[in-house]
């Protein structure tokens, strides 16, 4: 699990912000044809990440990440570099990634330039070709490998948490979309059986109530507020207005999407408000939230 910075304000620089938002949304639109992608997250007890309750890196958090250190690695392919130096007829060639880590001031120099393409004219006379010239491959190699040793440094992990971050703020006011990555992944708590757990596991054991249904945990005021905020104080399935309610915050008026007996997480992408009746009548049913959404003005 990761500690999550205390800082409470984002500066934003939109770096792929809505591309890496794109591929979530549409592999929660339809995961199971994805599930060959996703499996880093979900097999060898991935799904033990996402068991204990309220995390501030929340399930999208890890969600995110995974897609984005997915789309940084696509990217280290060529096509998609980037010009970098004041020479714009022959700019030297960063990645993405580097690109990223500038933007973000995470670096103030890019840490590896993408080496020349392929050398196609004859060695001189005598002289043997230099050695990159007999492998085709050695531009992707090389960016390859740069970024596999990237990925194990704080730079890397800077990034991914500020690319996380703003792809969570965007992504968050989909409740469609986080409906459907905890309908998701609840089909695979739903298959954890208490008896799978070591004896050093036995916390993670104590959080299932009975097997595959995770123990009912209060919402903390934080994810509570948040999920007031998002949903403006009303109601998403009837409109009404909770915001004069003498206690705004009552726990009653906050649902499990995804109910907690049907493999539902106690995250904070599991939540959205509901007035006490329309909560009553959901009850433990999976009804897909509503996608209905007041105008700023
Ligand atoms: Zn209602």
């Amino acid at each position: 699990m990761r500690a999550r910075k205390k800082n409470e304000w984002l500066t934003h620089e939109y770096f792929r912000t809505y591309r890496i938002a794109n591929i979530v949304d549409a592999i929660m639109r339809n995961p199971f044809a994805y599930l060959h992608h996703l499996e880093g997250l979900t097999v060898n007890n991935g799904i033990y990440e996402f068991l204990p309750p309220w995390q501030k890196e929340s399930a999208l958090h890890k969600f995110i990440r995974f897609i984005a250190d997915e789309v940084l690695m696509n990217d280290t392919d060529g096509p998609t570099r980037v010009p970098f130096g004041p020479d714009y007829l022959r700019p030297k060639w960063i990645l993405p990634v580097d690109a990223a880590m500038l933007k973000y001031g995470i670096i103030n120099e890019p840490l590896f330039f993408i080496p020349e393409e392929f050398d196609r004219t004859e060695a001189p006379d005598g002289e043997d070709e230099p050695p990159h010239t007999n492998d085709p491959h050695h531009v992707v190699n090389a960016c390859y490998n740069y970024l596999l040793d990237l990925r194990w440094t704080q730079v890397y992990e800077d990034l991914m948490s500020r690319i996380t971050d703003e792809v969570f703020y965007v992504m968050f006011l989909n409740r469609r979309a986080l409906a459907n990555l905890n309908e998701f992944l609840a089909r695979y708590v739903g298959e954890v059986s208490r008896d799978f757990f070591d004896t050093d596991e036995a916390p993670l054991a104590d959080l299932f109530a009975v097997d595959g249904e995770l123990k009912r945990v209060r919402p903390p005021m934080w994810a509570r507020r948040a999920v007031f905020y998002r949903d403006r104080g009303r109601c998403t399935a009837c409109g009404a207005d909770l915001s004069g309610l003498i206690d705004t915050l009552s726990v009653g008026n906050y649902d499990h999407m995804m109910p907690l007996a049907r493999g539902g997480l106690n995250d904070v992408t599991n939540l959205q408000l509901l007035c006490e009746n329309c909560n009553l009548k959901k009850s433990d049913r999976v009804v897909a939230p509503s996608n209905r959404y007041r105008r700023w003005y």
